[in-house]
Parts: C-alpha cells; structure tokens; sequence
C-alpha cells in the first residue's frame, strides 16, 4: 500500500516536472518582468528562477535546490510583491533576516521581521497588516520557535488565513527540517503543522542542500510529498580544482602560499581559508613578513576592525583575506580568483560553499586544498559530536586522498548529480594532468597498524596518531616500536595516505578524549577490524606512485 502511495507520488512530482512552467503565458507574467525590471532592478533571470515563482504563484508547493549565491530569496520575494497578501518568510538566522530585510528596504519593499527584540512600531505594523487588506505589507521575516510561540501572531495569521490574505510560506534553509542535514534544528520540526492549518496556502522550501534522501525528508516533514522539486546545477565551469601537498615545515608551506600570491595570482584578489582564530592571526603575521599584503578577519575581531579590513580587500589594498569560515555571509566580490584553504573543510557542502566565493563574475578562478593528514586531527575534535560530523569530515578527506579521479565528478557525486569528464573542460588538476598512481594491498600495513596499537593497549596507553605514525617509521619513543614491524620503505606521506584512507573506509577509527583545556583524539581498530584480520581480505588502494616522482 505504501508503495503504490508513492509511485502515486513519484508520478505526481514528474508531471509537475514535466509541466511548462518556463513561459510568459500566465496572468501574471507582464507583471512579473515588470517588477522584476522596476522593483528588483534586475535585467535577466537565472535558471530556474522563473519557474519557481511561475509554479509557487499557480499555488504549488516547491522545494527549490539551488547552490549558495543562485538566487534562490528572488523566488519567494517577487512572488510576494505581486500577490495580494502576506507572504511569511521562516529562516533559521536573524543574521540572514538581517541582510535580505536591508536589501528589500532599499528597494522599498515592504518587509519586516518579528522576534523578541522587534521594535513596538515593527510588531504593531506586522499585526495590523496581516488583516488589513490596505496595508502595503508583502513580507513578514519569523524564526519557528518565534513563530509558534506568540500566540497573539499565529491568532493574527488564521485570520489572515480566512481573510484570503495569507499569501505564502517561504522556508529558508529548509534542509534544517531534515535530521539527517548537516544542521538539523529541532524547531523546524513544529512546520510539520502548516499545511493541516492553512490548506491550499503554498509553501516554498528553499536549499543549497541536495541529497534526494533529505528532500525526500523534508517533503515528509511539511506534509508536501510528491510537490514539485526544482533542482539547479551545482557544476561551476569556470573554478579550478586542485588539491596540494601541504609542507610539513612551516617555512616549505609559507613559500608555497606566498610564491601563488607573486606569481599566478599576482594583482589578483582571494580568500585563504584556516581553522582556528589563531592560525588565522598567525599566518597573516607570516605573510606579512614576507611582504604580502593580507589582513585578518575572524568571529572576535570587533565589528568595526572587520569592516575595515572587508574595505581594504574590496578596494584591492589586501590581495588577500586569512580567515575563518567566520568571513562568508553576505560577501559579494564579483571577481575573487583564489580561495586557498590552508586545511581541508569539515565537509564537502562547507568546501562547496567556501570555494563557491571564487568566480562569482563566471571569469577562471582557482580553489586550491592544503592538505596533509595531520590537520585533519585538529578538525575532528571540533565535529565529532555532532551525528554526522565524522563522516561529512571523511568524505572531504576522501576528496582529498583521491590519487584519479576528476574532482568536480567527486563533488557532482556529493549533490547527487552526475557530471562527465566533458563537464570539467580541464579545470581540474587530475584531469589536465595524469597522476602516476600505484594500486596497493595495504592489508599487511593495516595489521602491522594495529600491532603497534595492541602493543601501546597492554602499556595502557593510547597512541595519537602522530606517536602512531611515528612507531611505524621507527620513529619517537622508543617503548611504541616493534621489532617484529618492518619499517615501510615508502615515504611517510604515503604512509599517511594509508592511515587516511584505512579512517575513511572504517579499519581505524578515532576515540576523543576530555582533558581541560582540549580533546585529544587517538587512534584505535575500527569496525572492520575482524574483517581486515580475516585470511587472505584484500585492502586495495589508489596511492601516489612514489618510486616515479
Ligand atoms: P541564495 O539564497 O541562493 O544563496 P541570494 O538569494 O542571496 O542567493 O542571491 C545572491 C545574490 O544574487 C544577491 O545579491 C541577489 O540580489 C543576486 N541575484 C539574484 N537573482 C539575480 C538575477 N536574476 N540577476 C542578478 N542578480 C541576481
Ligand atoms: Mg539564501
Ligand atoms: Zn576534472
């Protein structure tokens, strides 16, 4: 029974696909560019937007998947300047209320947001518009847990429901509803109610975030199975690609950063992307030493400094910004060409996102990782706790690992969407240039691994995996080495790259422990351990060839 409910469902979707909604055919469509032009004071629309507003104004719930900086708040705002009513807008952040509020007053819309902190003139406004048919307000900004709160707001919403004035609901950020999304919030989930309360009153959910498992979820949780889904490319042509070995020393590193800055991105602009504020405010030291222009900008610098040194990097003064992921929101430089992360990301949608900042004017720009293993222990001390904070992390790990693979059909494979080698035009360091690669067994290694490890667990001790490492170079203390492990005659990287990979397929895992000031993150067998121990089970892997370079 539920299947035939669903393929009911599936059919349903894929005739609302199927169904023209790229046409200027509607009541509504002279009025639509109309606005556009006059209001919005945009020329032309991008993909996908004029059938999301066509099919959310014909009363159709949708789900629009778009990348970061698509364009997706047009859908739901133009919609609601043409229509008769209140549209309510629900987004996790006021932060992003914020900006979308500021853009839409100077444009002269009418838009307003309510929180605890909303000034009286605000929520007098909000509550006598939603039932005013005079009133000029089109857009009303909620978090959920406001929204279902104040009794006195959702008393106002029915009757502006049984007033016909209730003219949509637009969710922001909609993954959130999903606990499966990388930033599930709890209070998402009282939107389960809005469809059984308000029927026939169309609901836009808007996200960058893609896996049909979580739509799916999402779909489930607003009651809107089966609702047209509209989903944007998330291939970005025009970006680069590439992923660097990181120096071990320092210095090797700092070279590596300022030799791009004077040479392939000399008088051109970037972001550089670290983990932690420190690092941020330490790096910008070292490359000022050497004579590069950068600032630094991160969560505790004070508003002021931080608009000051966002100036400096729009007006060209900094070639570059080192920053936290802190620096993102609300950034609109048309021709950033660099984002170099100095660390991997904790997952491919934040990669995704962070290196999305580069090439917005559609011109060539690079996104450069940074990568060697050991920084991968500084993140996951900060993500493990959360559900799915160690695989997200693991599958960027995975990106970074891979020896042949075109890495934009790594991402594509990350949003669900297929993209050919003819996609990536050679903007992509595997795919321009062939890397000599060598398929290895590494089960020994693996075993050889975890002998060391049973050796440390009879001492009672816990090995991080720098000691790990070490004791299998025949490196470090003396007492974790083992005579009966033969030292690998391949480079320490290589053997890097084999713990990498043995973490993300599960033979190793990582245990995390409490001290004062830190968790500290150890090595121990994973869940494969039997497997791997089982006769004659194979672990191949794609490594570097490291007798050919
Ligand atoms: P998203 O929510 O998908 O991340 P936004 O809605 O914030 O993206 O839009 C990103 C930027 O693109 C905004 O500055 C917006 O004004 C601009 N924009 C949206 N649609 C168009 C368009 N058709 N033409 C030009 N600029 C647009
Ligand atoms: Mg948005
Ligand atoms: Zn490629």
């Amino acid at each position: 029974k539920q299947k035939l409910k669903d393929d009911a469902l599936l059919k349903k979707s894929f005739n609302l696909a199927k169904k023209s909604w790229n046409t200027e055919n509607f009541l509504w469509s002279k009025k639509l560019k109309d606005t556009l032009k006059n209001v919005f004071k945009i020329n032309d629309l991008r993909p996908l937007q004029l059938e999301t507003m066509n099919a959310f104004l014909s009363g159709e719930d949708v789900i629009l998947v778009m990348p970061t900086g698509g364009g997706k708040s047009l859908c739901f705002q133009l919609p609601a300047v043409l229509s008769q009513g209140v549209t309510i807008v629900i987004s996790p952040l006021i932060a992003l209320m914020e900006d979308q509020l500021y853009s839409l007053q100077k444009l002269k819309v009418c838009a307003k947001m309510l929180n605890a902190k909303a000034p009286k003139e605000d929520v007098k406004m909000i509550m006598t518009g939603l039932v005013d048919n005079k009133s000029p307000l089109k857009l009303v900004y909620v978090t959920p847990e406001y929204m279902f709160k104040s009794n006195r707001f959702m008393s106002k919403i029915q009757k502006a429901f049984e007033m016909k004035r209730l003219a949509g609901f637009a969710i922001d950020e909609v993954h959130c509803c999903s606990s499966w999304g990388h930033d599930f919030r709890p209070d998402y989930q009282k939107l389960i109610s809005l469809k059984g309360m308000f029927p026939g009153v169309p609901i836009i959910g808007l996200t960058a975030t893609a896996p049909a498992k979580i739509i799916v979820d999402v779909q489930k949780m607003l009651s809107i199975q089966g609702c047209l889904v509209l989903r944007a490319s998330f291939n970005r042509p025009n970006l680069y690609y590439e992923v660097r070995r990181k120096p071990n020393n320092k210095e090797a590193c700092l070279d590596m950063i300022s030799n791009l800055l004077t040479t392939r991105f000399e008088g051109k602009s970037g972001i550089i992307y670290t983990t932690t504020i420190k690092e941020s405010e330490q790096l910008r030291t070292d490359l000022r030493a050497r004579g590069l222009k950068v600032g630094c900008y991160h969560a505790m610098l004070e508003a002021e400094y931080r608009t000051k040194v966002y100036n400096k990097w729009m007006s060209g003064e900094y070639q570059a910004v080192v920053a936290t992921i802190a620096f993102g929101l609300g950034i609109d430089k048309p021709d950033v060409r660099f984002i170099i992360h100095h660390c991997l990301s904790k997952s491919m949608e934040n990669f995704y996102q962070e290196s999305g900042r580069a090439g917005r004017d559609g011109q060539q720009s690079y996104c450069i990782v940074l990568y060697r293993l050991m920084d991968l222990f500084k993140l996951s001390p900060m993500v493990f706790q959360d559900q799915v904070g160690l695989p997200n992390l693991y599958k960027c790990l995975a990106y970074c690992l891979d020896q042949s693979s075109c890495r934009r059909s790594l991402i594509a494979g990350h949003f669900e969407e297929s993209w050919s080698k003819d996609d990536c035009k050679s903007m992509c360091d595997h795919c321009r240039k062939k890397r000599k690669v060598k398929l290895v067994n590494a089960a020994a290694y693996c075993k050889h691994l975890y002998q060391i490890l049973a050796k440390a667990k009879q001492a009672d001790q816990k090995l991080t995996p720098l000691k790990l490492v070490d004791a299998w170079y025949n490196k470090g203390a003396t007492s974790h080495r083992l005579d009966s492990v033969p030292t690998p005659k391949f480079p320490r990287e290589v053997g890097e790259a084999i713990l990498g990979h043995l973490l993300v397929k599960g033979y190793m895992k990582e245990n995390f422990q409490f001290s004062a000031y830190t968790t500290n993150t150890y090595i121990e067998r994973g869940n494969k351990y039997a497997l791997a121990m089982s006769d004659g089970h194979e672990i191949m892997l794609e490594l570097q060839d490291w007798e050919s370079s």
